[in-house]
């Protein structure tokens, strides 16, 4: 089962560090609200992965914690708290098969539920090109998904994302260059997928990703250093 989430996600004096060293959270405080998008910014090391990897369940803060509406999670119940958070890779994992096939990861062809799939391609912006191809939702992708863009197929990370039931998406930007087209098509998508009432949390490097972001956190040697809004941040 899937915790409830319906107002706000909260990092309570968040503190963590690897193997006894040097802390690399300390006290971090943020309250997330559901829907909402927040940029996360700072240079390397600053504890941006870490902290995505506290929310992903991978690691477990050595103080403070994370609760979604009035629960907190607990090793007990973290297997719930995963299933409300889906990964958008920058590199998305495309298998030789159809869209609807790779929306719905692992499951069965005969157990595919496909209005979900439609749903799940809709949340992401993807429906409309999906249902001009040949065969629509059931149009095998190619090879590693040569039909498709980069920015599509982070789309279908998106959906397949949407698809298991994720209500908070966790992009972690690579610092590698997008091509133009891609990276608007990302930033559309989060600004569609924030109207759907998703919650995301994006490790930026450039920032027109930023773009539709509620609030941008800057890390600083594990530090929340201040919280910028785009428009401050582009006046730079
Ligand atoms: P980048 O922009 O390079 O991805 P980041 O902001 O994501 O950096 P983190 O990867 O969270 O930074 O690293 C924060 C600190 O924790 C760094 O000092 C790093 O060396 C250290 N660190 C990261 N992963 C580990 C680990 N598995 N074991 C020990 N120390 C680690
Ligand atoms: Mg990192």
């Amino acid at each position: 089962q899937i915790i409830p989430f319906q107002n706000e996600i909260k990092i309570s004096d968040l503190s963590f560090a690897y193997d006894n060293k040097k802390p690399v959270l300390q006290h971090i405080n943020l309250s997330i609200p559901i829907g909402a998008s927040i940029g996360i910014i700072g240079r390397s090391g600053s504890g941006k992965s870490t902290l995505i990897n506290i929310l992903l369940g991978f690691l477990y803060p050595k103080e403070g914690y994370i609760s979604v509406d009035d629960t907190v999670v607990t090793p007990d119940n973290l297997q719930s708290f995963r299933k409300l958070i889906g990964y958008v890779q920058q590199d998305v994992y495309v298998l030789d098969a159809t869209i609807a096939e790779n929306v719905a990861f692992g499951i069965p062809a005969s157990e595919i539920d496909l209005s979900k799939v439609e749903h799940a391609l809709k949340s992401a912006s993807m429906l409309t090109f999906a249902s001009q191809l040949p065969n629509g939702i059931h149009t095998r992708i190619g090879d590693r998904g040569s039909l498709l863009s980069g920015g599509q197929k982070q789309r279908i990370g998106i959906a397949r994302a949407i698809y298991s039931g994720a209500k908070i998406l966790v992009f972690d930007e690579a610092t590698s260059a997008l091509d133009t087209q891609t990276e608007i098509e990302i930033t559309e998508s989060i600004k569609a997928l924030s109207e759907e009432n998703i919650t995301m949390l994006i490790i930026a490097h450039r920032y027109t990703t930023l773009k539709y972001c509620n609030a941008i956190i800057e890390l600083e040697n594990g530090l929340v250093k201040q919280v910028h809004s785009y428009d401050s941040l582009s006046e730079k």
